[in-house]
């Protein structure tokens, strides 16, 4: 199965919240390498479309919204079937300005906190969001076909 050779798109975290930035695009959840493996097997291509937007939280702290849209098949764990799991989903994720303020954050927020002043691939940030959408144990949400 043909992998990204790179990350894609590489984003400055801090520069984009102070300047409100926006990117966005798709990506075959396949080609992630975390997500991959979650989920149900195939080869058709599973398009998801993301966005992300720097900004600043409710506390004037730099953060990046990440939205994911799209649907994916996982493998129901009850008749080994495969079928769709929407997604669609806006994360916030804060941003410290270096790896000391990130313990800080770390241990004070709920929210999932970066360092902000390296950069990040688009499509890592994007991966991590989908993994957490996603059940520990998928099953058709309602009977099994
Ligand atoms: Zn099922």
């Amino acid at each position: 199965m043909p992998r990204a050779s790179h990350d894609g798109l590489s984003l400055d975290p801090l520069r984009m919240a102070a300047h409100g930035e926006a990117k966005e695009g798709n990506v075959d959840a396949r080609s992630l390498e975390a997500v991959a493996d979650a989920l149900a097997p195939g080869n058709e291509p599973v398009d998801v479309k993301w966005r992300i937007e720097g900004g600043r939280s409710a506390e004037g702290r730099p953060m990046l919204a990440v939205h994911v849209e799209g649907a994916v098949p996982l493998t129901c764990q009850r008749c080994l079937a495969s079928f769709e799991w929407p997604l669609a989903r806006t994360t916030r994720v804060l941003l410290a300005r270096d790896e000391a303020e990130l313990a800080v954050l770390d241990n004070e927020s709920d929210d999932e906190v970066i360092d902000g002043s390296a950069r990040i691939g688009a499509q890592s940030l994007v991966g991590d969001e989908i993994l957490l959408t996603l059940p520990f144990a998928p099953v058709h949400p309602d009977a099994c076909p």
